[in-house]
């Protein structure tokens, strides 16, 4: 049963890692994608054409999800082009890890404009969207570590629980809307970034884990696959941890 037949979908960062894997997962379930990434060019094209040869509408903007402006005009014209926003997952974000003694203001700011200030830029910038269509489905993408904490990321732990209270107020103020709004924190997610990292270190990581492997990025799509389909109709204001157990 494909649960995202002819829905639009904007997902932000996806020329790679967790935004690529919920892409392709949209795209066997009949959604249409417009995807956002920030420079990476040539991954994007490729993604463009893998997914358009599955039969659904796919493109890809470079658009700079912290810049407020270019997330208007990013929303806009993906009404333009695809008549619809039904879906908007936010899940662009870096990290710029330090102790809290040696981290710069720049890279406070910088990880907070871009992993928390592009989730209010662009949720206001589907709001009139769905508003008009009385429907929608918002997913941010947080962390384990916006849920917990972790030493030596207090900008990315503090951007990352910043979205648990923008999730939570944006679903009671549109809840009446029928706009529903939730997070998911992803644990330990395997990508490429992470496949250049010592495999002993990595194994240790993936001991400590209840389900004893670290996640992919088809887990984390699986569950955003659940929360923007009809199947969670009932569903808003809610965390879902993607961790293998980790935080249980
Ligand atoms: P990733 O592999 O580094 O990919 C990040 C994506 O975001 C890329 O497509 C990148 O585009 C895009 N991006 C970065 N800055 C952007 C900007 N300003 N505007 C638009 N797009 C931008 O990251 P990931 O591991 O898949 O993580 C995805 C999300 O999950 C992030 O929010 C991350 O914090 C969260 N998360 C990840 C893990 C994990 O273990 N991997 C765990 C918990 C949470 P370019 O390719 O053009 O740079």
């Amino acid at each position: 049963m494909k649960l995202l037949e002819g829905k639009t979908v904007i997902i932000t960062g996806a020329s790679r890692g967790i935004g690529k894997g919920i892409a392709e997962v949209f795209a066997d379930h009949g959604a249409n994608i417009a995807f956002s990434y920030n420079s990476s060019v040539e991954a994007a094209n490729e993604l463009e054409n893998e997914l358009s040869s599955r039969g659904v509408k796919v493109k890809g903007y470079k658009s700079n999800a912290a810049d407020y402006e270019q997330a208007q005009s990013l929303a806009e014209a993906v009404v333009k082009e695809f008549g619809s926003i039904d879906v908007l997952i936010n899940n662009a974000g870096i990290t710029k890890d330090n102790l809290l003694m040696r981290i710069t203001e720049e890279d406070f700011d910088k990880v907070i404009e871009v992993n928390l200030k592009s989730v209010f830029n662009m949720t206001k910038a589907v709001q009139r969207t769905m508003l008009k269509q009385r429907k929608g489905s918002i997913i941010n993408m947080s962390s384990v570590v916006g849920v917990k904490g972790n030493a030596g990321q207090t900008n990315y732990a503090a951007s990352k629980a910043g979205i648990l209270g923008f999730t939570k107020s944006v679903a009671l103020e549109l809840g009446s809307r029928n706009i529903r709004c939730n997070a998911i924190a992803p644990g330990f997610i395997e990508t490429e970034m992470t496949a250049k990292l010592d495999d002993q270190v990595v194994q240790g990581w993936r001991d400590a884990i209840p389900l004893k492997r670290g996640g992919s990025p088809e887990d984390v799509a699986n569950a955003c696959l659940f929360l923007a389909s009809d199947m969670s109709a009932y569903v808003t204001g809610q965390v879902l941890n993607v961790d293998g157990g980790m935080l249980t």
